[in-house]
């Protein structure tokens, strides 16, 4: 069962470890924890629903799981009780009949409705507005691959299904899709395309754009065809409407989605490098060189070191602190982990030219341990966030993207907005960054930040906003994207005309209006 006020399984957890816990409260400091607020009291708070139908859902307890995603300001929500729009209904549509019945309902209601995969949204996408009555329309029994064409390589899969059962079900007949965001458990196909997302092994297997064939969208208009070809010069591309979309076209019900055979091999790999510079320098020639790793992922040295006390491996850990410095990897060591996938051979052969490219710049021996101990945990790592919270610590993230002459630029940047934010509120922040995904001419940049939670969710929520605003700006000053993967939703949207600029905006919003005239879908999503 999902958690309803945290991330992920209530059955899974990642523990802090004494030596995590120590680590951040002396870094930190000392700090109240007030207790999260009881579902029960909370379901009480909701105003009765207006509508009822017979395939509308407009229990409390529905309403309540379906009014806020996964942002940090959606904690707050959740965790303090601080909801102040809920969807008037839920529904669960098993077919595309049912889609255009709920559809023609809200439309006859004058409701807006949201599409909903997930709800893994970290930027406030599936929030109703609370001037709007709002049916959320909940994907979830839309499930499944319905047919994979052998020949075209291509699987034809239903836009509810979540990433677990994607390749669940590829995988029983010797495929995949390669999809792997760390939201993977609970984010779906729909939610990934409407986002523009992208998955860890997105350099072998490439984001979902790349992916994306075909599908159908479903709105007033009907079922629209969304056309795909192995390629095409008939003029802009429709597909590209679709990505990023965020629920403002109507509804993604399925898609044909770009598939491979289940790798003959799949490995990961940690290598350490000396300092930030020598890491950076050796997967920008690795990438430049066409080096064929699926995934490359390098951390800065506290991101490293966070690591390190936040994995729970004491053991490890305390052979590592003692012999890594007299090896010369001192404090100011970068992890890099490394993924390479395919077939047997060309497998073995990357690694070989890995390691003999890493090499030339003064990298560790290649530690198999790490890269699978990664690969195992990878999906558990999220679940550090319901600990942390428990612990009396706030987690958030800041992505973008950059080309490499900006790359550790920006990073640093980013990283120095954020403490000085900090200081200015009079707090403390513990704050790293990683380059997640890796490109010929740049790379994007993952930035992470932990402080101690405030007990006065007015304030904490101050906290929050004066950093995503201070970090934000920055972004756009130093020139790289607002969102890498997690899209625009309502917390980037100040910033998305920085980007696309006016003529942009408008022809984005001709696009909305052409698709969905009255305005019907997630109004108020990823532009005004
Ligand atoms: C712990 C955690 C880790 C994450 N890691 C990653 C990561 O590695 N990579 C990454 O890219 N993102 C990541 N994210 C962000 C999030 O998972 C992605 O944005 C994901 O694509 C959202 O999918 P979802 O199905 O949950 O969509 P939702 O959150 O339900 O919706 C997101 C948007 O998509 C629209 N939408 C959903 N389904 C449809 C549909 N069928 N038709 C039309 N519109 C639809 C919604 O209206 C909304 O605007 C992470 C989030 C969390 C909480």
């Amino acid at each position: 069962m999902k958690r309803w006020n945290g991330w992920g399984d209530i059955n899974k957890h990642k523990p802090l470890s004494n030596m995590a816990y120590n680590y951040l409260t002396n870094l930190l400091g000392k700090f109240d924890i007030t207790p999260d607020i009881e579902q029960k009291i909370l379901l009480k708070s909701i105003p009765n629903s207006k509508i009822s139908n017979s395939f509308l859902n407009t229990n409390p307890l529905d309403r309540l799981l379906h009014a806020r995603g996964q942002s940090f300001p959606d904690w707050i929500s959740f965790k303090h009780g601080r909801i102040d729009s809920f969807p008037e209904a839920v529904a669960y549509p098993e077919t595309q009949e049912d889609i255009k019945k709920i559809i023609h309902f809200a439309k006859y209601q004058e409701m807006s409705l949201i599409p909903y995969g997930g709800g893994t949204s970290v930027a406030g996408h599936i929030n109703p507005n609370p001037d709007s009555r709002v049916i959320t329309l909940n994907m979830q029994k839309m499930n499944s691959v319905l047919n994979i064409n052998i020949t075209n390589r291509l699987a034809d899969i239903q836009a509810g299904a979540n990433g677990l059962q994607i390749e669940h079900q590829l995988n029983s007949q010797g495929y995949t899709l390669g999809h792997f965001p760390q939201s993977f458990e609970y984010s779906t196909l729909g939610g990934w395309i409407a986002t523009r997302s992208s998955g860890h092994q997105s350099y072998y297997y490439g984001r979902i754009e790349d992916l994306f064939y075909n599908g159908i969208i479903e709105n007033l208009n009907g079922s629209i065809p969304i056309k795909g070809f192995p390629a095409s010069a008939a003029g802009p591309d429709i597909r590209q409407f679709i990505l990023g979309s965020e629920g403002r076209l109507g509804i993604i019900t399925k898609a044909n989605m770009r598939i491979r055979k289940l790798p003959e091999k799949e490995v990961f790999y940690g290598v350490l490098f000396k300092n930030w510079k020598l890491g950076e320098n050796a997967v920008r020639t690795a990438v430049q060189q066409d080096l064929q790793v699926s995934m490359m992922r390098l951390s800065d040295s506290t991101e490293t070191l966070v690591n390190f006390k936040l994995s729970g491996e004491n053991k490890f850990v305390n052979i590592a602190e003692k012999y890594l410095p007299k090896l010369g990897f001192s404090s100011n060591r970068c992890m890099l982990i490394f993924g390479v996938t395919g077939k047997k051979k060309k497998v073995n052969q990357t690694i070989k030219e890995a390691r003999s490219i890493f090499n030339t710049f003064k990298s560790s021996p290649l530690i198999k341990y790490i890269g699978k101990s990664w690969n195992k945990n990878r999906f558990l790592i999220p679940y550090i966030r319901n600990s942390l919270w428990d612990a009396g610590f706030g987690l958030d993230t800041i992505e973008t993207s950059i080309q490499w002459d900006k790359v550790n630029f920006m990073s640093e940047e980013l990283k120095k907005t954020i403490s000085v934010t900090f200081e200015g509120l009079g707090e403390r922040v513990l704050v790293f960054s990683h380059l997640s995904h890796i490109y010929k001419e740049g790379a994007s940049i993952y930035v992470t930040y932990i402080f101690r939670r405030k007990s006065n969710p007015d304030e904490l929520l101050i906290i929050w906003e004066t950093v995503k605003k201070a970090v934000s700006k920055k972004i756009v000053e130093v020139g790289g994207t607002i969102s890498h993967q997690h899209g625009i939703g309502v917390d980037h949207k100040p910033f998305v005309h920085f980007e696309k600029g006016k003529l942009g905006l408008d022809a984005i919003s001709s696009v909305i209006n052409t698709f969905d005239p009255n305005g019907m879908f997630n109004p108020g999503k990823l532009i005004d």
